[in-house]
């Protein structure tokens, strides 16, 4: 077999954009896309020159584009490629989403379906110029991480790294041990690991409570002891769940939430 006629062209398209960040976690539920999304509009939202784009390639459960409000949309082709869909002025979303005739229709693909669908992701869809390329993956290290070799190979060295999101229960458990020892064996840089719903912010009183109070700090002790960066700790409030549910910003609907000052600092981190 010979060389990937689709690397050549994938490298082309990522070369125009500069920063790429791989969203990562050992199991599904811990928060992974909503932080994807979260990530995305911090970094949208801080700067209106930047332009960020956010690729869904959770294939089986697309959440992003209900999480950043245009579920509803389609994709167009231009000469270019797939037209991304615009979530906001500086933001550009692809997801597979676009693609189902019907919202409730279940995508059952076998692994290489699933990976050329990425590829083709990766090879087709026309960004443009970007600032910031953050990608939603599929939990675990199953099939569809091995497009993500793809992907490293297209970027060459243009390719920043994973973030890790865990909750403070799967610290206590292997499978987020499992997905920092994925990235280094894939030759993925850690940016950091993030501990979503580490806390409460009760509604009523906007006080931030302890839920978990037994692996309380085990982020922190888990990053230290994988030797990766730990860039913070994201409460849980449920007003973030419901503005994703809504598709609406939870950063300029409730910047006061200590959850959006956590998102913040995690993009200052990286
Ligand atoms: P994953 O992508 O890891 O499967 P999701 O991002 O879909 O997980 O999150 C699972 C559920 O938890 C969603 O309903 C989401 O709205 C909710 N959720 C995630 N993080 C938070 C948070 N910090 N506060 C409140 N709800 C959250």
């Amino acid at each position: 077999k010979g060389p990937d006629p689709d690397l050549p062209l994938i490298a082309a398209r990522l070369a125009r954009v500069k920063h790429k960040i791989l969203v990562v976690s050992g199991k599904g539920g811990v928060g992974k896309s909503t932080l994807t999304a979260q990530l995305a509009q911090v970094l949208a939202g801080g700067n209106p020159d930047l332009t960020v784009g956010v690729m869904d390639t959770d294939i089986c459960g697309p959440s992003i584009p209900k999480m950043l409000g245009v579920e509803n949309e389609t994709v167009h082709v231009s000469g270019e490629g797939w037209e991304p869909v615009w979530a906001g002025e500086n933001l550009a979303v692809m997801s597979i989403q676009f693609m189902l005739p019907n919202r409730d229709d279940a995508v059952i693909w076998r692994g290489p379906k699933k990976n050329g669908m990425i590829k083709q992701f990766l090879r087709d869809v026309a960004w443009g110029e970007l600032d910031f390329l953050v990608v939603d993956t599929p939990p675990g290290t199953s099939d569809e991480h091995l497009s993500v070799n793809t992907f490293l190979k297209g970027c060459g060295a243009g390719f920043e790294g994973a973030v890790v999101v865990t909750t403070p229960q799967e610290v206590a458990l292997l499978d987020v041990r499992k997905e920092i020892d994925f990235c280094r064996k894939a030759g993925i840089r850690v940016l950091g690991l993030v501990e979503n719903m580490a806390g409460f912010v009760c509604p009523k009183c906007r006080v931030e409570s302890e839920i978990f109070k037994a692996t309380t700090g085990g982020g922190k002790a888990l990053a230290k002891e994988m030797g990766v960066p730990f860039l913070g700790s994201v409460p849980l409030d449920p007003r973030l769940g419901m503005a994703c549910d809504y598709g609406e910003s939870f950063l300029d609907s409730f910047p006061d939430s200590p959850a959006c000052a956590a998102l913040k600092n995690v993009v200052k981190g990286l």
